[in-house]
């Protein structure tokens, strides 16, 4: 069932997305060579508590509840990475996922930060990941489908020779951290349920640099690439609110703490 948030609620989950915003812009500027994932995670729950918020992912239902705030995925890990003591180095790739409720709503969106001298080709596939995402989100329109975003997202990855993974997907988003409808990153076009005024939608495209497959760990959770090479992952979270797509998330933030120029966003 896909529920349609009132304007008030949107507001409300405006204010969600944004609190994730800005615990991606605060974790822009601790995460360098030598930074461990655990602390990272540490931070990120102070300063979401101190926002009045609640970390959405800690004790998520799983095959074990997931025991940390943050999804932090180095390298060939997909989503789903727990943190742990490993340091981060020169040359990886980390991509953070990460989940706010406040007001009885949830926020959830994710970035790839690139650390230090990252390959050529594996810098490409994350800034390509990063084009998809916006691809998807340019389908978020009166009268399209979720086939639409789920198409443009295939299309612009696999143009490069990149790995759209098919096991997981994105979703809708409100009271509960997964909601209807499913969004998936690969589809056809006209497919699908109709977009509505008021559907929130986290769209996340995960984008391999080889091949598709992928598989757990032992840890039940961490999601890695069957062949090893790298992926990325961003997601924000879009509503639909008359008749256009609003990105309730932002990244500005991160790209502030970055020094990137924000003409992406
Ligand atoms: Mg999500
Ligand atoms: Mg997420």
């Amino acid at each position: 069932m896909i529920y349609l948030k009132t304007r008030e609620e949107l507001e409300l989950m405006r204010e969600s997305a944004q609190c994730v915003s800005r615990t991606l812009g605060m974790l822009a500027k601790e995460i360098k060579e030598g930074v461990e994932l655990k602390r990272l995670d540490k931070l990120a729950e102070e300063f979401i508590r101190e926002m009045g918020g609640v970390p959405s992912f800690k004790g998520y239902p799983g095959p074990t509840p997931f025991p940390a705030s943050l999804c932090l995925s180095i390298n060939e890990q997909v989503v789903h990475g727990i943190p742990g003591d490993r340091v981060v180095k020169d040359g990886d790739i980390l991509a953070v996922d990460c989940g706010v409720f406040k007001n009885g709503f949830h926020g959830d969106h994710a970035y790839t930060f690139c650390i230090g001298n990252v390959k050529p080709e594996v810098r490409k596939m994350v800034e390509v990941t990063k084009e998809s995402l916006y691809k998807g989100i340019e389908q978020v329109t009166a009268n399209n489908r979720i086939g639409d975003i789920s198409y443009a997202i295939q299309q612009h990855a696999e143009s490069h020779g990149y790995g759209v993974v098919r096991e997981l997907v994105g979703h809708g988003l409100g009271r509960h951290l997964h909601e209807d409808p499913q969004v998936p990153n690969y589809g056809r076009r006209g497919t699908g349920p109709k977009l509505r005024d008021g559907m929130v939608i986290a769209i996340e495209p995960m984008i391999n640099l080889g091949k598709k497959e992928v598989r757990t760990l032992s840890d039940k959770w961490t999601i890695v690439t069957r062949d090893g090479l790298p992926s990325a992952h961003f997601e924000h979270d879009v509503a639909l609110i008359d008749g256009k797509a609003e990105i309730l998330s932002t990244f500005d933030y991160v790209e502030e703490a970055l020094g990137i120029l924000k003409s992406a966003n």
